[in-house]
């Protein structure tokens, strides 16, 4: 059977060069960085050397480089941790977060009182830039802003630089889930008003279980994982050698190939929508996902017809893509974030779907997923 891979939103293959480097990692440099001894100083050395990639192509020093297992503990460490030592008490964010950003502030707010203000979106998922300052001059409890730089369902791209500008005007700390963008676009840290920001190799051809925390120097967060004291007192726990080195050889590649690789994915992207578009005229792209505010890697759908099984249906013809994030997807749950800008008539009357492009996709991807949402598409125009 035809087996198409659309979901990389969600995660994507690993590079043949960062399996070699891992592979390596795991055969030659099995000494805990932690010893003093050789075998613990080459593998120490070495995760500096992926520290140090990181920091140069992030525009940041190495100091604020936590490697973590993902961008999961990474937004934990910094929310938490942000409650815990920097003495904030209000969180403003949106209804339309990752699930382990907006978990995590529920959290929070159940068990430490922390307040919580959402701020108000349109129907495409886009930040109400007035609400946010409004919210923000409401009140004098020291404040963070955890808004994500690129939504992971309907693709976004938030104003981060106006958000993060704002957040400062009133004394408040920016913090940017960063997951689906670094690694796909340039982004330098130290240009942009960001406190704090999450990346997770497995979004960008590296291995699932790494990523790291960009936390800024000033800003004196410290630990949720106590121990040993491993990088730098931020996060105990002997180093995934193997892991880390995955993911700073994936960023490097990802940060070489960058142009090219978006060029490729974003012409993709391009006639995914054309075809898609006059497949089906009445097709809606969900968010701003069909214009260029928004992710090149990704289209979120609502297509014209109700087909609750759309997902086991594109299973069993070897086709690869989600109904929402990855998290909710496992049970066929109604997205959230669907939930939140859609109207329910739009929700009762179309199915979504989300696709999500990598290098590793041709055209020919396209053209099956095409040629099988045509066929269940006939199927419901006969029956209705
Ligand atoms: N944030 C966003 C926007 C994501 O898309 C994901 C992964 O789906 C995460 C956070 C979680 O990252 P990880 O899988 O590394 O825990």
């Amino acid at each position: 059977m035809q087996k198409v891979y659309l979901d990389n939103a969600a995660t994507t293959h690993m590079h043949e060069e960062v399996i070699q480097e891992m592979v390596n990692a795991m055969r030659f440099n099995f000494g805990n960085p932690s010893s003093s001894h050789f075998f613990g100083r080459e593998s120490k050395g070495y995760i500096e050397k992926a520290r140090k990639t990181i920091a140069q192509y992030t525009g940041v020093t190495s100091a604020e480089i936590i490697f973590t297992s993902g961008g999961t503990e990474a937004n934990n460490l910094i929310l938490r941790s942000s409650v815990e030592y920097l003495g904030v008490e209000r969180i403003i964010t949106t209804r339309i977060e990752h699930s382990c950003v907006a978990e995590t502030v529920n959290s929070l707010n159940k068990n430490q009182n922390i307040q919580v203000d959402y701020v108000n979106l349109n129907d495409k998922g886009e930040i109400d830039l007035e609400d946010l300052q409004q919210l923000l001059k409401a009140s004098d409890k020291k404040t963070i802003v955890s808004i994500m730089h690129a939504n992971n369902e309907i693709g976004n791209l938030n104003p981060i630089e106006k958000i993060g500008d704002l957040a400062h005007a009133h004394n408040a700390y920016y913090h940017s889930d960063m997951v689906q963008t670094l690694g796909h676009y340039a982004i330098n840290l130290e240009n942009l008003p960001v406190d704090f920001a999450s990346s997770s190799a497995h979004k960008f051809h590296g291995p699932k279980g790494t990523g790291f925390a960009y936390i800024k120097k000033s800003t004196g967060l410290k630990a949720q994982i106590t121990g040993g004291g491993q990088e730098r007192n931020m996060r105990s726990g002997t180093e995934n050698v193997h892991g880390i080195l995955g993911l700073g050889k994936a960023f490097e590649m990802a940060n070489e190939n960058l142009e090219k690789d978006m060029d490729y994915i974003f012409a993709l992207k391009e006639y995914a929508i054309q075809e898609l578009q006059s497949a089906f005229p009445d097709i809606h792209f969900n968010g701003m996902c069909a214009t260029e505010n928004s992710l090149y890697t990704l289209l979120s759908l609502s297509l014209p017809f109700k087909d609750g099984l759309i997902g086991f249906e594109l299973d069993l013809r070897g086709i690869a893509c989600s109904q929402g994030s990855a998290c909710q997807s496992g049970a066929a749950k109604s997205s959230r974030v669907l939930n939140e800008i859609l109207s329910k008539d739009m929700i009762a009357s179309t199915t979504p779907l989300r696709i999500s492009f990598s290098t590793h996709n041709k055209k020919e991807d396209i053209d099956y997923l095409l040629s099988v949402l045509k066929e269940i598409s006939a199927r419901h125009s006969a029956t209705a």
